[in-house]
């Protein structure tokens, strides 16, 4: 097989491992070490010396493969997957970790309260699904907005003394992820995660608050984490356990 000696193009290989079909992006440089990583997106990068052969690359990377098979899982685990909501009465939403029944009422006003066990929702036309998931949605992005602040300041405040730059806090919907740290200074956090409990809330932002001390996944990190938040583990199960978006 040939050498790749390409400097910094980066190319898309893959391997199997038992069923498993492993895909990844290798580049080489002139680093002494191979390294690969799992992403908390599910992405594999390979990063090879340039005077390793490919075969030698795929090897490692084989006998790797239980390892990254282990950290996508974990990874995997952590995706927040959202389920096909409907917006009609009777269906079920979440808010801060409890459940809530839909309540669709005709009214010539759009607005939404959360009245007892019911998100009622009034809107003209009972029947359009979209404005029912708009309306709701604006309602999730407002209270998220409060409550992320407040639990923000809650956990940055009980953390600064250990020299934890002050970041920005920003929300937005994603998909893939329950918050990420874009650089040393901003904190995201999806706004979906205001359907979970104030705990699961306030693990994710101690996570990314540990992230602004210590970027990777390593022993540092948990230890940190555990010494912010000692009981994060049970919070992380309970994100993960129940599906509330
Ligand atoms: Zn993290």
């Amino acid at each position: 097989m040939n050498l790749v000696k390409t400097g910094k193009r980066v190319e898309r290989r893959s391997l199997d491992f038992g069923n498993t079909k492993i895909a990844f992006s290798l580049s080489f440089s002139t680093r002494k070490n191979l390294n690969i990583s799992v992403h908390p997106n599910l992405e594999v990068t390979v990063n090879a010396p340039v005077d390793r052969s490919l075969d030698d690359v795929l090897s490692r990377v084989k006998k790797r493969a239980p390892w990254i098979i282990k950290q996508k899982n974990y990874f995997e685990r952590f995706q927040p997957l959202p389920t096909e909501k409907e917006y009609v009465s009777g269906e079920t939403h979440y808010y801060l970790g409890r459940q809530y029944r839909l309540k669709v009422v005709k009214s010539d006003k759009d607005d939404v309260k959360l009245i007892g066990r019911y998100f009622t929702i009034y809107t003209a036309d009972r029947s359009n699904k979209k404005m029912v998931k708009e309306l709701l949605n604006t309602w999730y992005i407002n209270h998220a907005e409060e409550v992320f602040n407040k639990r923000f300041k809650i956990c940055y405040d009980s953390v600064k003394r250990y020299h934890i730059p002050h970041p920005q806090l920003r929300l937005r919907r994603m998909t893939k992820r329950w918050g990420s740290c874009t650089n040393s200074k901003t904190i995201l956090i999806n706004t979906e995660l205001i359907k979970t409990p104030i705990c699961c809330i306030d693990y994710i932002i101690m996570h990314e608050l540990c992230h602004l001390k210590i970027r990777k996944h390593d022993k540092n990190f948990y230890s940190l984490l555990t010494k912010f938040m000692p009981d994060w583990e049970k919070r992380k199960e309970s994100i993960e356990s129940k599906s509330m978006i």
